[in-house]
């Protein structure tokens, strides 16, 4: 029986190769996060989110793989991995990792079987066609990067189905043997002590592709077996999808509490990016309150950003412009016809009014907050990288050599660290913000603090007020009578509502000191102004 715990996890995402250096080759290993275990748990977070550390020739960030039950020797050894799983563990540090299903490597040894012999059982773990269908249904996950979902293979002497890059060949998960090869592995991370996996495009694992083969009666089905496994394994396991897609569609991820424990958020991710916009929360107010059911056993990862691109898929063209307007005006820092290929602070223009407010209301929404390594200290990005590594930079720890990740010679490291202007790491780095009571740091420190004293932001029952104010969001969540209403001006100018409550309301987080109550329904806010209460129900 799980205990739920993931429902009130702070989540952090962890790119081991760009989080610190230990033996200055450049890339970040395993006991270089392990030295960093300190850090992240007096930030509080509880549970990391550890993208791809597998072997992998690493044309995609890892998400490309050619053996998933060992560790990138650039990243350290399994050994390595055991050692900071063991760290994390005494720390209270849950670790989910991710578990890229969808396909393989070009250079996966099954991959590399299946192209030379058509009659070998690796074949068929990928889909094949002599000629690709003249019409696909499917489209390139990154238009622009690819062309098409099928590519030609000369040695077999066809063409192969890839639903992201040419080198990432889909896998069959139709066929029971490759479901098979994935419960090994998944049986191998459990019995290693991991605590749940990230499941990447998981609506892509279960789809039909072009093919009769890939065809099941009930697509869901794949995942359910996936998570029924797990739960055998380990009840306590959680998996966390990768799903964006219409709200209807969903629920079905949580199947009724036998499939997946946790979903990322986008929809609400992309509702909260036209709201700062718009500096309007009339059409998010609409969207949490019709935000769809999920059981008990499910929970949502609500984040601001992650590490690939801000997906606006959800939105209208229009509304998509609104944001780009906003937050992307450069056609650089826009990315696959649909989305933002920047990190938070720089969206915000640096503005730590703006910034808070926007963390302090993901916060506040029912679900799992994620963060993203480097949010913590407002870690800016670099265009100059291509696709969405711009996003992907080293850590930066202090202003020493490489920004403390990395004592390797600059030509040597996995990825340029952004050492001019704003956000380089002489002017943002954590040893200077851990000096500074006021840093950005030091306030997602306190977040995270009431976050967890707040449990109720756990569940996902919302309700949203009525103020008057469109620039203002007001909302209350629930559960078991502790309640807590959180209110946020999203616009830059001071304003004042009337929030229509009989409880009383005690103060429990706000962006500056306000004066006492004292009954009074009236609240001010100034510009990106926040103020959290929690409230006892008056007898
Ligand atoms: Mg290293």
């Amino acid at each position: 029986m799980t205990t739920l715990w993931y429902k009130n996890a702070i989540l952090y995402g962890l790119d081991i190769d760009k989080f610190q250096d230990s033996n200055g080759d450049g890339w970040g290993d395993f006991p270089g996060a392990l030295g960093r275990l300190d850090y992240l748990a007096d930030l509080g977070v509880t549970c990391l989110w550890l993208l791809p550390f597998y072997p992998s020739p690493h044309r995609d960030n890892g998400y490309d793989v050619v053996d998933y039950c060992a560790v990138d020797p650039r990243y350290g050894t399994l050994k390595d991995f055991q050692t900071f799983l063991a760290g994390a563990r005494e720390r209270g540090i849950r670790i989910l990792i991710d578990m890229v299903a969808n396909h393989t490597s070009d250079q996966h040894p099954w991959f590399q079987e299946a192209r030379r012999d058509k009659t070998s059982k690796y074949h068929d773990y990928y889909i094949w066609a002599q000629e690709p269908p003249e019409k696909s249904a499917h489209q390139p996950i990154f238009p622009g990067a690819e062309n098409s979902v099928w590519h030609y293979d000369e040695v077999a002497g066809a063409y192969y189905f890839h639903i992201f890059y040419h080198f990432q060949p889909s896998l069959n998960h139709a066929n029971p043997d490759v479901r098979a090869e994935f419960q090994r592995i998944l049986k191998f991370w459990l019995d290693l002590g991991v605590d749940g996996f990230r499941i990447d495009a998981a609506p892509h694992m279960i789809e039909p592709k072009d093919s009769p083969e890939t065809i099941v009666p009930h697509p869901h089905d794949i995942l359910r077996e996936m998570s029924a496994f797990v739960r055998g394994q380990s009840p306590d396991a959680a998996l966390l999808a990768e799903a964006d897609g219409e709200p209807d569609e969903l629920p079905a991820f949580f199947g009724d509490g036998r499939e997946m424990h946790l979903l990322f958020n986008f929809y609400l991710d992309n509702y909260l990016f036209l709201a700062f916009a718009r500096r309007n929360a009339n059409t998010l107010g609409r969207v949490l309150t019709q935000f769809p059911n999920i059981p008990r056993e499910g929970q949502w990862a609500n984040f601001l950003r992650n590490l690939d691109e801000l997906d606006l898929e959800r939105l209208t063209e229009d509304e998509r412009q609104v944001v780009y307007a906003a937050f992307a005006p450069d056609e650089d820092m826009r990315i696959y016809n649909r989305g933002i290929r920047r990190r938070t602070a720089p969206m915000f223009g640096g503005n730590r009014r703006q910034m808070e407010m926007a963390y302090s209301l993901l916060f506040s929404l029912p679900g799992a907050p994620l963060v993203v390594y480097g949010d913590e200290i407002g870690m800016g990005d670099d265009l100059s990288q291509p696709e969405r590594n711009s996003v992907r930079t080293p850590m930066q720890w202090a202003d020493e050599l490489n920004g403390g990740f990395s004592t390797a010679p600059v030509s040597k490291l996995v990825r340029p660290v952004i050492d001019t202007g704003e956000f380089g790491y002489e002017r943002v780095n954590v040893t200077d913000q851990q000096r500074d009571p006021d840093s950005f740091l030091n306030w997602m420190k306190r977040l995270i603090e009431i976050r967890k004293q707040n449990p109720q932001l756990g569940t996902e029952l919302c309700h949203v007020f009525d103020v008057g104010a469109p620039e203002v969001l007001a909302h209350q969540v629930q559960l078991d009578g502790h309640n807590l209403i959180a209110l946020h001006n999203l616009s830059d100018k001071p304003l004042t509502v009337t929030l229509d409550v009989n409880d009383t309301l005690t103060e429990a987080l706000a962006n500056q000191a306000y004066p006492a109550l004292n009954h009074s329904r009236e609240f001010s806010l100034p510009g990106f102004g926040y103020r959290w209460f929690r409230t006892v129900a008056r007898r």
